[in-house]
């Protein structure tokens, strides 16, 4: 598709998808009290987000590449996300997702929910296993905002006809360039700034403000 009506972009987890990855896979480190406290904090805004990261993703060095599928058949997706992205799609919008996760999980997840284009971090891989670092840039706030506007432009989509919908303290910026914000689900710094919040764990709840 070179051009859209307008552009949705979700943030992954506890957003597109009930579960946060990451937490998913320090279970298979068995290191999942370590890395949830992180997270959480991560996401109340507390602390960077890329060192934070790159420290989570430390603790889970030597898990195993065939532990990916374990993971992937734990993903929930968020009630309502089927409907939301059909409805975008009948509309005639394009649906992005941008996720401060990883690409080794969501690129399974995301077009079975009908997500048109995805960014994600990606995990550097050594000897079939985990190496504990995160490969290459690190998509932080800034990059998922920079991710809606690459987007908008590429398909002649004007900034006032671009949704963001976000529960996390880095999904702010992308909320902030978004013509509007949605706060889903979210943390009370997310709450307090966006534009709009939806309450209910129920992306349906979104298609009535598309446009
Ligand atoms: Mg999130």
């Amino acid at each position: 598709m070179t051009s859209a009506r307008f552009l949705v972009v979700l943030d992954a987890d506890s957003t597109l998808i009930r579960n946060e990855v990451i937490e998913l896979l320090a279970d298979e480190a068995g290191r999942r009290a370590e890395v949830q406290a992180a997270t959480e904090a991560a996401m109340r805004g507390e602390v960077d987000f890329a060192t934070s990261l790159r420290s989570r993703v430390a603790a889970l060095a030597g898990v195993p590449i065939t532990a990916f599928a374990r993971v992937r058949s734990r993903i929930e997706p968020t009630p309502g996300v089927q409907e939301l992205t059909a409805a975008v799609h009948e509309r005639g919008g394009v649906v992005g997702v941008v996720s401060g996760g990883f690409h080794e999980i969501l690129d399974a997840v995301a077009p079975a929910l009908g997500v048109d284009r995805w960014r994600a971090n990606r995990l550097e891989m050594a000897d079939g296993a985990l190496s504990g670092r995160v490969d290459g840039e690190i998509v932080d706030a800034a990059a998922k905002a920079a991710s809606l506007q690459l987007w908008a432009a590429e398909l002649g989509v004007p900034p006032h006809a671009t949704i963001a919908i976000g529960d996390g303290a880095n999904d702010l910026q992308m909320m902030a360039a978004a013509g509007l914000g949605i706060a889903f689900n979210a943390k009370p710094a997310v709450r307090a700034a966006a534009s709009l919040v939806v309450g209910p764990v129920d992306l349906a709840q979104v298609i009535p403000l598309l446009p």
